[in-house]
């Protein structure tokens, strides 16, 4: 077995939910029926840039192992392992969240009809695919439409839905989903997450291992409980609402959003059921289970539902601080009443 192979016949640079997308794959490219277009899509944090490397990598591999995964060993797998392979290129924006202009696309556009330097295929990458503008877009649905063999697209997308029907039609779709909460806290484990956290982190990070890794690595568990704690503090009867408005305000609102939808996500479940549920939002569980025995689950359900409106609200560019003054102040009368 080579260094770059794992015995289930996965690159070792890829984590285990990427099991089946890869053998498809790996067994489509290995009878020469893989589509000339492909569109890795899912929720972001599940590594699929590492996916698309990988594949991209195989596709140059001069002598892939039995298995579907690059020797390591050729000079191709050498060339893209220094980042230098001629047939390999990555489309990315300039900096991260800008726009793909229509020249990067141009220029794809241009090289796709050139015969590979190598003897693979000749790959282009886009990632994030959903940065393209609309002169982008038009410009890469022309190549889509007429496929050079043996040139293989790989468009990588967090967003599909903001690609043009028209382009998402002309791609075999490969979807990612979130790994089971077990699966993933291991993999965190291995990268030396500790576990009492990882389990915490996923739930903040909508599940995705990468991103929960992310979370861990920028300490986002210290900038998230203080947050918490006076939040859960107003419906303890303690606390201002309007200082605590204040106190959150370098904090970006739709983050904050995101966590109070888990906050109580967490506390309506708990409200529902005899079974605490397994992932918690919180450090300290025993505080939101007596919170959430003498709340009204039918008013955590509506205040959820404002939490869900008011990010609707900021979408339409509302003023986030009024926003989330007038949600805190209802928390602090709702949790009165009940
Ligand atoms: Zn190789």
């Amino acid at each position: 077995m080579s260094s770059t192979e794992t015995s289930s016949g996965l690159p070792a640079s890829l984590p285990p939910w990427h099991q089946a997308n890869w053998q498809r794959l790996s067994a489509s490219h290995h009878a020469a029926r893989l589509p000339h277009a492909l569109l890795l899509n899912g929720p972001a944090g599940l590594g699929k840039g590492l996916f698309a490397r990988a594949l991209a990598n195989l596709l140059v591999c001069e002598n892939p192992a039995r298995q579907g995964v690059p020797c390591g060993d050729c000079p191709s797998c050498r060339q893209v392992a220094a980042g230098s392979h001629p047939d390999i290129k990555y489309i990315e924006p300039d900096e991260p969240g800008k726009q793909l202009k229509v020249e990067q696309i141009r220029g794809l556009c241009g090289q796709s009809v050139l015969t590979a330097q190598g003897e693979g295929s000749r790959v282009f990458v886009i990632e994030p695919a959903d940065a393209m503008n609309v002169a982008a877009a038009n410009a890469l649905l022309k190549t889509l439409e007429e496929p050079v063999p043996s040139t293989v697209l790989i468009l990588v997308s967090s967003q599909p839905q903001r690609l043009p029907a028209t382009i998402v039609s002309r791609c075999q779709k490969v979807a990612f989903q979130p790994p089971p909460a077990d699966e993933g806290i291991d993999w965190l484990a291995m990268q030396g997450v500790d576990a009492a956290v990882a389990g915490r982190l996923l739930g903040l990070a909508a599940q995705a291992p990468l991103a929960a890794l992310a979370a861990a690595e920028e300490g986002l568990l210290e900038r998230h409980d203080p947050l918490q704690r006076d939040f859960l503090a107003l419906a303890e009867g303690r606390g201002d609402p309007l200082a605590l408005a204040q106190a959150w305000k370098g904090q970006p609102p739709e983050v904050l959003l995101g966590w109070l939808v888990l906050w109580l996500t967490d506390l309506t479940q708990l409200a529902a059921s005899t079974q605490p549920p397994r992932l918690f939002s919180t450090a300290d569980p025993g505080r939101l289970q007596s919170l959430a025995k003498r709340l009204d689950s039918k008013r955590l359900y509506a205040f959820l539902d404002r939490i869900q409106e008011t990010r609707r609200q900021l979408a339409r560019n509302l003023n986030p601080e009024l926003l989330l003054e007038g949600l805190l102040l209802e928390w602090a009368r709702l949790v009165r009443r009940s």
